[in-house]
């Protein structure tokens, strides 16, 4: 299966950057990649970017993705952006449970498994991101975290989990340039595999993907790993040099 490169733009960009970064990917990306390529950028911007994907050919394979779903549908709830709403401004892909929403706006399991069960339902497919704290780590509790984390969205989901992709984030490797070896996330990715296998027979075709300072130095080590199916990349998928690089090495 190709692996899946996702950037994570997080709360950055402004219309004059997005269209200076995306236009320097489209000149890296003319050649067709072995690789599945999409951004999850602020709300705001999914428009902005589906239209540069119009307008420029080599974009036109590049996936759309937002940062979050509301667990409701529709109704009163301000601020929050449904996936129907996403849905409509042609998101492929939402990240959901991502460690900054979990941490910063108190996201529960349950919420995250909500919210993954909305994207579903509209053709969303979320990226669903489970991951240790350091403190858990040096617990030695980060098995048991990444399974409760993942059985509350198996749990909500049944039989549609084998359309949801999973990223391993290990948060003490997020925006800290530290970075899990290749054989400390393929064991956690291992685990992630037999719990998706006990759940559904189609958990090959789940792609979990690592995330927490991947860059284009360490990519590709990460990327050799059996069970690591691609990336979630924050920092590095701001500059267009350096997420090339990464879709060079999950292209190989
Ligand atoms: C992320 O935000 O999902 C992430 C992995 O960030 P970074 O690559 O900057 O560690």
């Amino acid at each position: 299966m190709n692996k899946l490169i996702a950037g994570n733009w997080k709360m950055n960009g402004s219309l004059a950057a997005n269209e200076a970064l995306l236009t320097a990917l489209a000149a890296g990306l003319a050649a067709p990649a072995r690789a599945e390529v999409a951004v999850c950028v602020p709300a705001p911007y999914l428009a902005q970017v589906a239209a540069l994907k119009a307008r420029l050919p080599a974009l036109a394979t590049l996936e759309l993705g937002a940062q979050d779903v509301s667990s409701q549908a529709s109704g009163a709830y301000t601020g929050e952006v449904s996936a129907a709403m996403l849905k409509d401004f042609g998101a492929r892909f939402a990240i959901v449970g991502h460690s900054e929403r979990r941490q910063y706006h108190g996201e529960s399991d349950a919420l995250v498994a909500d919210k993954a069960k909305q994207a579903l339902a509209h053709g969303i497919t979320p990226i669903v991101c489970v991951g240790e704290t350091l403190a858990e780590r040096e617990a030695g509790q980060t098995v048991e975290v990444v399974k409760r984390q993942l059985a509350a969205v198996i749990h909500a989901n049944g039989h549609c989990i084998s359309e949801i992709v999973v990223a391993y984030e290990p948060v003490w490797a997020i925006g800290t340039g530290k970075t899990a070896t290749p054989e400390q996330a393929q064991e956690v990715h291992a685990v992630l595999r037999a719990q998706l296998k006990a759940a559904t027979p189609q958990a090959d075709r789940v792609k979990i993907l690592y995330g927490g300072s991947m860059n284009a130095g360490n990519a590709a080590t990460l990327l050799a790993q059996p069970d690591i199916d691609g990336g979630l990349i924050g920092g590095a998928s701001l500059k267009a040099p350096d997420f090339l690089s990464i879709i060079a090495a999950a292209a190989r």
